[in-house]
């Protein structure tokens, strides 16, 4: 990228690093070709090896990218780090996300941390997915070209895949004003209690009146090459009596929509037994 192109506060006295301070800005750079796109760096750079090629463009400094905002739909930055996820003050439906935003590793890891990063990076054990797919999140991508939404479960396609197209910044993650409702849980389960890749983890919302469960989502991560929610064991919920939610979750309503690999972190054997345990405990903890 020719030096003279850029504007100079952008430049940091480095061709190959920009801090653009609005979204226009950085889509102008990015629409060049070229940029490697830096929110907090905390997947970027421990997946680069030794050094990072092409230029970064780093989202931080862009106004407004780190706002959330609820008036009907429910508005998050991409740029939100996790830290501040955790803080806000938002409905009982948000919970879930927000004990996902603690336990992404450690407080150096939440601080720097965003939940757009989580998502761009598609990893299959991205702790931010789960509880989004249980709010049909969707997701906002702009370019010079425009600005489209695609609903979160299209725009994650597979490990490190997803729909981004060059030239495109992911703006916002939108929780729709219909999937705030009820009350969520997050379960996570990893090798250790704390600074943990997941083995399995799930998100439940859950919706109630007068005792009976009139709306759930559940998703699952980590158990499938993306999040997966559980049609199978919301269909068997929806309907039922509260109290006998937790025993209406099925094995096999859960390992229908699951296919789990083993690896290092677990086999899939575990991975599935573990997932059924927590389904359950998410739906009681959404319950509860
Ligand atoms: C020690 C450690 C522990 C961790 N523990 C966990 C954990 O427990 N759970 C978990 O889920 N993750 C964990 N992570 C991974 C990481 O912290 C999270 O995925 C985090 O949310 C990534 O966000 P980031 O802002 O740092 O992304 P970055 O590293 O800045 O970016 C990640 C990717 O997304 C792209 N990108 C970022 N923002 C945008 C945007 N707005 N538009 C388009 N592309 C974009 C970048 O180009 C890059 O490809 C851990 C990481 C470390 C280093």
């Amino acid at each position: 990228m020719p030096e003279a192109l850029l504007p100079e506060p952008l430049l940091y006295g480095r061709p190959d690093f920009a801090r653009p301070a609005t979204l226009p800005e950085a889509l102008q750079l990015l629409d060049r070709g070229g940029w490697r796109i830096l929110a907090g760096g905390t997947d970027l750079y421990p997946g680069a090896g030794p050094q990072l090629a092409g230029s970064v463009l780093d989202l931080t400094g862009v106004a407004g990218l780190d706002e959330i905002r609820h008036a009907g739909d429910l508005r998050i930055g991409a740029a939100t780090s996790w830290a501040s996820i955790a803080a806000a003050s938002l409905p009982a439906s948000i919970h879930a996300l927000q004990a996902a935003a603690r336990v992404v590793g450690g407080r150096q890891v939440q601080v720097a941390g965003t939940i757009g990063g989580n998502l761009c990076n598609a990893s299959p054990a991205a702790d931010g997915v789960p509880p989004l797919l249980a709010l049909d999140a969707e997701v906002e991508l702009q370019s010079l070209s425009g600005t489209r939404r695609l609903r979160l479960a299209d725009f994650l396609q597979g490990p490190r895949k997803t729909a981004l197209r060059p030239g495109e910044v992911l703006c916002a993650v939108v929780i729709p004003e219909r999937a705030i409702a009820g009350r969520s849980a997050f379960v996570k389960l990893g090798a250790r209690s704390h600074l943990v890749i997941s083995i399995a983890m799930v998100a439940a919302r859950v919706v109630s009146d007068q005792g009976r469960v009139t709306e759930v989502a559940v998703a699952v991560g980590s158990c499938s090459a993306v999040a997966q929610r559980l049609p199978a064991v919301e269909a068997a919920l929806t309907g039922g009596p509260v109290t006998d939610a937790v025993r209406m979750v099925r094995a096999a309503d859960v390992m229908s929509a699951l296919s789990p690999i083993d690896d290092v972190r677990a086999t899939a054997a575990y991975r599935g037994e573990a997932a059924v345990e927590l389904v359950r405990r998410a739906v009681a903890g959404a319950l509860a």
